[in-house]
Parts: C-alpha cells; sequence; structure tokens
C-alpha cells in the first residue's frame, strides 16, 4: 500500500519502520525534518500525501492535527483514509474526521496504548473511531504496528476510549501510591501488602502488573528508578483531556479532576516532569498530611 506518514516522533518512527519493513511503500514527513530508513522523503506534508491511499498522522495535539488536516485533505484522493494515530481531544478528533468525509475521503482516529517500547515491537493497542468500511481499510495496518484493535465506534470513540482509560489507570496509581505511603507509616511491610492486596479486592493493574514499590511485584519501571515507561508528563496531557471532554460533555469526573491537579503539581511545581507516572509513590512518602 502507499502510505504517507506525518509526524516521526518518538512514535511515529518506529511505526513507520515497522510498515516499511512489512513492504509498505512509504512517504514521511515531519516539521523536524526526521527520516525513515528505507522509506521516502517527502517536503511537506501535502507532497506526502499526494497519491497515498492511507495518509497516518502521529502528532503533538489536537491543534496541530487540525492544522496538518487542512493542509492534507484537499491533496488526498477520493476514497483515501486518514488515518489519526496521535491523542488528541475528542472535539478536535470528530472534527477532523466531519472534514475528510466531506472531502470523500474515510476517516478513523485510534490512538494507541504500548508506548515507545509498543510502537518499536509492533505491539501497539490501538483504539478504533470510524466507520465500518474506515475502520476495514486500517485493519490490515493495525495488525503491522499492533497486536490489537478494537473497533469502539464512531469518530471519535477511540479517543473517548483512550482517555476514559488513561483517567481510571491515574485515579488507581494514585490510590496505590497513597496506600503504599499509608501502609509505610503504618508499619507495615511493602511485600506484606502487595501479597495481601493483590489477591484481594483492592487489586488492580497497577498494583498486580505495574506496582510502584520497587523490588515488590512484576519488574516495573519503580525497578528503574522510575524511567519512564509512561512518563507523567503524557499521563497529565490526557488527564487534560478527559477533563476537556467532561466539560464538553457535561460529565461530573470528581476523581479525574483530582488526579489532573495532583499530576499538574508534581510535573509542573515538583520534580515529575520525565519520571514514570508511578513516581507519586516517592512523592507521598516523603510527604505529611500539612
Ligand atoms: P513526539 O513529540 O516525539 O513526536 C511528534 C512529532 O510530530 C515530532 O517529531 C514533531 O516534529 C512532529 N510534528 C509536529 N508538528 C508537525 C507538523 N505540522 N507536521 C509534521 N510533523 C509535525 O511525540 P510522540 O511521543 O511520538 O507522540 C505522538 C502522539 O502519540 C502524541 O499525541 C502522544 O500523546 C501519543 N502517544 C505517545 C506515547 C508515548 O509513549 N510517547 C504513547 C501513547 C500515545
Amino acid at each position: 500500500m502507499k502510505i504517507a506518514f506525518i509526524g516521526l516522533g518518538n512514535m511515529g518512527a518506529p511505526m513507520a519502520a515497522n510498515l516499511i519493513a512489512a513492504g509498505q511503500e512509504v512517504t514521511g514527513f515531519d516539521t523536524a525534518g526526521i527520516e525513515v530508513d528505507g522509506g521516502a522523503s517527502a517536503s511537506s506534508a501535502p507532497a506526502a500525501a499526494k497519491g497515498a491511499e492511507v495518509v497516518i498522522t502521529m502528532l503533538p495535539n489536537g491543534a496541530i492535527l487540525r492544522a496538518v488536516a487542512d493542509e492534507v485533505i484537499p491533496a488526498m484522493a477520493s476514497g483515501a483514509l486518514l488515518l489519526d494515530c496521535s491523542t488528541v481531544d475528542v472535539d478536535s478528533a470528530r472534527a477532523v474526521a466531519d472534514q475528510a468525509e466531506a472531502a470523500g475521503l474515510l476517516a478513523v482516529d485510534a490512538p494507541v496504548s504500548g508506548g515507545i517500547g509498543g510502537a518499536a515491537a509492533g505491539t501497539l493497542t490501538f483504539m478504533a473511531g470510524g466507520s465500518e468500511a474506515a475502520f476495514a481499510k486500517a485493519e490490515p495496518l493495525f495488525d503491522i504496528m499492533g497486536q490489537k484493535a478494537v473497533h469502539c465506534g464512531g469518530s471519535g470513540a477511540g479517543q473517548a476510549a483512550k482517555i476514559c482509560n488513561n483517567m481510571i489507570l491515574a485515579v488507581t496509581m494514585i490510590g496505590t501510591c497513597e496506600a503504599f505511603a499509608l501502609a509505610d507509616k503504618l508499619g507495615l511491610d511493602r511485600q506484606k501488602m502487595f501479597d495481601v492486596v493483590s489477591t484481594s479486592s483492592g487489586y488492580s493493574w497497577t498494583m498486580n502488573a505495574y506496582c510502584p514499590a520497587p523490588g515488590v511485584g512484576p519488574q516495573s519501571p519503580a525497578d528503574n528508578g522510575y524511567t519512564p515507561g509512561f512518563a507523567a508528563d503524557l499521563m497529565l496531557k490526557d488527564l487534560r483531556l478527559s477533563q476537556q471532554a467532561a466539560e464538553s460533555a457535561d460529565a461530573d469526573t470528581p476523581m479525574g479532576a483530582l488526579a489532573q491537579a495532583l499530576y499538574a503539581t508534581f510535573v509542573e511545581d515538583e520534580d515529575g516532569k520525565g519520571r514514570d507516572f508511578s513516581a507519586m509513590l516517592p512523592r507521598f512518602e516523603k510527604r505529611g498530611r500539612g
């Protein structure tokens, strides 16, 4: 397939490399001048998109996605697919899909989970929103770049699934970390805490699979000095998107709002920037109630 890949950063470059390794014909464009081995490079986004059957975007945010969509949609042939894999706000995802469909194109929003490691290994999970026909066209590419793709519904449904999942993840991580910090102060051994909670009703992915306490549970970023993993800054981005969506849909999300405020303090006023999102545990363990 002839594919344009726009946005070749930490995620986009390895995803494009996997498409090339699978024999796809990829033309890339990134404003930072990044190129991918084995692929062609274009001098602009519309130049990359011209003649492509699929245009994949992997960009930082919704404003940039909208600007790129304005440029590439007129350059795309009728029936081609605009496949956005960035994490952006639901409103931007829907606006871009509407614009693409009005121009006779197919559109899918398909944010990913799995991070840079999953992008390199081709084991991402895609959460997709769009029509059946658009999803069907994207599926062979999901198979190359990932291990699982869930068709969540119409346009924006992929972004909605992603931010709801990550809101739960943030709230659960904070709960797990504050409980460890309390257990410390009560003199409870961390391993015993893990042994009980991981097999009791407080169990969760954050406790059982990604334990924030070093040396406890399976290998996780906590065992590597809290090097991400999933950076607190990226969690903050997703929490902001969840609260923006909650605002626009008039949904009451008090725990999500608190999680956003805590990660904002951690990343912007404390030492959370560049650390894994589970580094909330050393944050809590240093603090008292005051
Ligand atoms: P990144 O900043 O490394 O890459 C984004 C790239 O887009 C950069 O190389 C930048 O130069 C390029 N870019 C910006 N404006 C452009 C434009 N107008 N035209 C062409 N290229 C442009 O970010 P990333 O880590 O690769 O993340 C990409 C997206 O994936 C984000 O939406 C992020 O939230 C999401 N995501 C990231 C991770 C992760 O672990 N890094 C995990 C899941 C989802």
